[in-house]
């Protein structure tokens, strides 16, 4: 059954290559019981790890079952250690988050992808600890943790049982146990090979091989044996597929894994959340931004074109120093009017930010003048109260119409017209409210105080121009030759020279506008989520942080776990879906915190947000993809981790 012939096995310590075994041969059996003995450092657990395909090797033939081992892939192995061996150590290695019965089924993770606890309560009972099932390694005794340890040794139904010193932490009365149960696993036909210090446990085998300085010394039959064909085949066929039960049950190791760990857990969870949150609420609000303006420029209609100057520049291209900035002013706009065919109103716009009073409140605010048509044409007639007139235009009276914010910042929401208020320490009266717009991207559109064009140049602003004339056409098929005559007429009255008429003046249709708007926004809103999503890959760096200290405080765990026949690719999935299932459940919180948010904006601050379906599945898809890319290192570095070596990690 074990066949090893001249084998070595050299530790390399620095300068110093210590040779634990030095060329030992050894023939065991089907159905024997082998005591190996020796001083301590005579290479007995050197050459139980090498029997138990934990270590290799360094030189030397070892054949299991006529499979010579150094030509076994890492997989072949693992399915010898999983089907055919069944390995027990003199610390235990219980996992300890598992209670006794998950402790012994957890072979079976490898073998039948699931963990079948009933097959492991049988197997407590037959060691005698089927009331002890539910009781952590912690609960137990040392020789009934070791008795768990046997069981789990037993659930694949190995031919063969190495056991490392399995009685050297143990009392005497357990030593007794123990070794009974290994006898009487040997008399059901498995193959017992046990290393000890105890004289009297040599002296019950039926074979005792003693060693000494890495040889062995004597080799004394003892006891005849009964040789059996007891078979078994190692299901090297199960290997390649990775079944969904497989994957179903390491996520459910995943879960129990990261809700033992919570606080670590919620830390690398907050990372990916606040990632994902920010992403989403940049692409909310920009959409929503995108959404409000189209709304507000379509209800303005496809009639008005817009008329203001720009910067003149020389014949180079350069802007010229001469500084002659084309102007505008009302005149143009009368002008305008009574030339240009098929148009059917225009008015001239101011600009300019001021402080508005009402009693002791204050509020800093857009202030707009212009003519009454704007009302209109900007479907802004006051919800309640009225728009100024032509006449109160012309005698500059002190009259003003104010949005809903003004309204609520200064007047609580009470009506306010009649009430005189100060902008710029100038007495207004309040003569209308505007019809609520809500915002428009970034801005908000109930934050105005509209006023007449003429009181806001000469009393407010101190302006001798205007900023924008605003023409509306009679119907859409007139933009284009209105635009055009439009630029016509004001290049020959302002006197532009012709190289200059480019630029001097520039009259934009909605549609146009609303493209350049747009195209801002979304650039504005592209931009937000790129640097919102650099906290994505932070949140990603906090997982694989956190993923490659669980490695290394779990390296036992991973050595046992191998020892028991997991696989590179079961290890390797194990840590990936911890890590992704962390950066999912960072997306999926990350998400809603960006409902929130957003809600919140909405609600609050009347900032239209749109979490489009394409954003949620974008930051699934993105949080997943984040701990997929940085669980790969920390995975890899637990999958490439060595059995033995592992094991011995302190
Ligand atoms: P035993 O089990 O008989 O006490 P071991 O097989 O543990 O002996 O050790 C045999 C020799 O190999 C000892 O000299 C020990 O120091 C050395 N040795 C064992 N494991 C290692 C290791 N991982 N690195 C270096 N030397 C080791």
């Amino acid at each position: 059954m074990l066949e090893i012939k001249d084998l070595h096995k050299r530790y390399q310590m620095g300068d110093v290559t210590v040779n634990a075994l030095k060329g030992v041969n050894l023939t065991i059996e089907q159905g024997d019981f082998v005591a190996i003995m020796g001083p301590s450092g005579s290479g007995k657990s050197t050459l139980m790890h090498i029997l138990g395909l934990l270590d290799a090797p360094t030189e030397g033939s070892y054949k299991v079952k006529g499979h010579e081992v150094s030509q076994m892939s890492e997989d072949e192995l693992a399915v010898f250690r999983r089907d055919v061996i069944g390995f027990i150590f003199q610390q235990f290695n219980l996992l300890p988050r598992m209670d006794a019965s998950e402790n012994v089924a957890l072979p079976l993770l490898y073998s039948e992808k699931r963990l079948d606890l009933e097959k492991s309560q049988s197997l407590l009972e037959k060691v005698g600890l089927g009331t002890r099932s539910h009781h952590r390694p912690s609960e137990l005794s040392g020789g009934q943790q070791q008795r768990v340890a046997i069981a789990r040794a037993l659930v694949n139904n190995p031919l063969m049982i190495l056991a490392d010193e399995p009685t050297g932490n143990l009392d005497s009365q357990s030593e007794k146990e123990i070794i009974g149960i290994l006898h009487d696993l040997n008399d059901q036909g498995i193959t017992i090979v046990i290393v000890t210090h105890e004289e009297e446990v040599g002296q019950q085998a039926k074979r005792l091989i003693r060693m000494r300085d890495g040889v062995v010394q004597s080799d004394e039959r003892r006891l005849p044996f009964k040789q059996n064909a007891l078979e078994k085949q190692a299901a090297e066929s199960k290997l390649s597929q990775i079944p969904l039960a497989n994957v179903v049950q390491h996520f459910a190791q995943g879960i129990k894994t990261l809700a033992a760990n919570k606080v670590r857990t919620a830390l690398s969870v907050l990372g990916i959340l606040i990632g994902v949150a920010a992403v989403v609420a940049m692409l909310a609000i920009g959409a929503g931004a995108q959404a409000a303006m189209q709304k507000e420029l379509s209800s303005l209609g496809s009639n008005l074109l817009i008329l203001r100057p720009g910067a003149t520049r020389s014949s180079s291209g350069v802007r010229s120093d001469a500084g002659a900035t084309s102007k505008l002013a009302q005149e143009d706009a009368a002008d305008l009017k009574n030339n240009i065919a098929n148009i059917n109103n225009v008015v001239s716009t101011v600009n300019g930010r001021g402080q508005i009073t009402f009693e002791n409140k204050n509020w800093s605010t857009q202030i707009l003048g212009t003519n009454p048509g704007y009302a209109t044409m900007h479907a802004s007639v006051p919800q309640a109260g009225r728009f100024f007139t032509d006449d109160e235009n012309l005698s500059r009276s002190r009259v003003a119409v104010i949005g809903m914010t003004l309204v609520r910042e200064l007047f609580d929401g009470k009506s306010p017209i009649g009430n005189m208020i100060k902008i710029n320490k100038i007495n207004f009266q309040v003569i209308g409210v505007l019809p609520t717009k809500g915002a428009n991207g970034f801005r908000d559109q109930d934050d105005i105080v509209i006023v007449p064009l003429n009181a806001a140049m000469y009393r407010l602003l101190g302006k001798e121009n205007v900023d924008t004339i605003e023409i509306e056409v009679s119907g859409p098929q007139f933009t284009s030759t209105a635009q055009d005559q439009i630029l016509q007429r004001i290049n020959t009255r302002r006197r532009v020279p012709e190289a200059q008429q480019e630029d001097a003046y520039q009259v934009r249709n909605m549609a146009e506008i609303q493209d350049a708007l747009s195209s801002s926004t979304k650039i504005m809103s592209l931009l937000l989520s790129a640097i919102a999503s650099i906290s994505l890959v932070v949140g990603g760096i906090g997982i694989m942080n956190i993923m490659l200290v669980s490695v290394t405080e779990r390296t036992r765990e991973i050595g046992l776990r191998k020892a028991v026949g997991a696989t590179r690719g079961d290890i390797l999935i194990q840590f990936l879906v911890e890590s992704i299932v962390v950066s999912m459940l960072g997306g999926v919180c990350g998400l809603a915190l960006a409902w929130i948010v957003t809600t919140g904006l909405t609600y609050y601050a009347n900032w239209p947000a749109q979490i489009s379906l394409s954003s949620v599945v974008l930051s699934i898809v993105f949080s997943s993809g984040v701990g997929m890319i940085f669980g790969i290192y920390p995975a890899r570095k637990a999958s490439l981790l060595h059995p033995i070596e592992a094991l011995r990690y302190d």
